[in-house]
């Protein structure tokens, strides 16, 4: 098994594909990624389309044998109206787990509402992946303060620093506990960084696919794996989104 642990149903799929995964899972067939994390796109661009966001995407992991397993967001702005939103798809496990886009999203992670939402999500046993790797609220040490003041939350960065900012992300890996990061943005020198000074029980893969029509899976997958041993390729790639997930498919 490989899980492509960041992926986005997109605005360009559901414009193109409306409800339909096939074209979509045949691009992760065609490098044997049998699962993937599915994060939002409209509803990080625009609150007002959370709710039908969220209605696609479930339709559409629904559609999709169980391969495509959707994270949902919330309204940053919405108070209890966002942590109903939470625990409408959390509660009953149609959703694994949230996902926030700070940058897009306008938000601080830093507010009363970030707060209750950890505590929240950890209540469900699942996790929050951030976009991170971006000034604008998104820096690895912001969201790793986050991570401190909820060592119960299992917080993951998106990109683990996306480009530039893969030696931040070591930095509050290392000293947060809670804290994960997928590998999916650093370039080859930051990947070897990365799984040479962080706890490699903690390290995920994505691809960002979807986001575009773009396919940079094959790109983003031989780029890992010149970094990584077989044994952290089937740690990182099967074992640990395991255990994030608590799969037992
Ligand atoms: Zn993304």
């Amino acid at each position: 098994m490989i899980f492509d642990c960041h992926t986005h149903w997109g605005m360009c799929f559901v414009e193109r594909d409306g409800r339909d995964p096939s074209a979509w899972l045949a691009v992760m067939d065609r490098y044997n990624v049998t699962h993937a994390i599915v994060l939002p796109h409209a509803g990080l661009e625009h609150a007002g389309h959370i709710a039908d966001d969220h209605d696609d995407l479930a339709a559409v992991c629904a559609a999709s044998d169980g391969r495509m397993i959707p994270f949902v967001t919330a309204n940053p702005l919405d108070g209890d109206g966002g942590l109903a939103e939470i625990d409408r798809w959390l509660g009953d496990g149609e959703a694994r787990g949230v996902k926030f886009h700070p940058w897009l999203q306008g938000m601080s992670v830093c507010t009363p509402f970030m707060d209750e939402v950890c505590e929240r999500v950890a209540a469900h046993g699942a996790p929050i992946l951030f976009h991170d790797g971006t000034p604008p609220y998104s820096l690895p040490a912001q969201i790793g303060m986050l991570a401190r003041r909820h060592p119960r939350t299992t917080i993951v960065l998106g990109h683990t620093g996306l480009f530039e900012y893969w030696r931040e992300a070591i930095a509050v890996m290392n000293a947060r506990d809670n804290l994960w990061a997928c590998l999916c943005g650093p370039q080859l020198e930051g990947v070897r960084q990365v799984l040479a000074r962080c706890d490699r029980t903690r390290l995920l893969w994505g691809s960002d696919f979807g986001f575009t029509l773009f396919d940079a899976l094959g790109y983003q997958l031989d780029l890992f794996r010149q970094a990584a041993d077989d044994p952290t390729c089937q740690r990182i790639l099967e074992d640990n989104p395991r255990r994030l997930l608590r799969w037992d498919a």
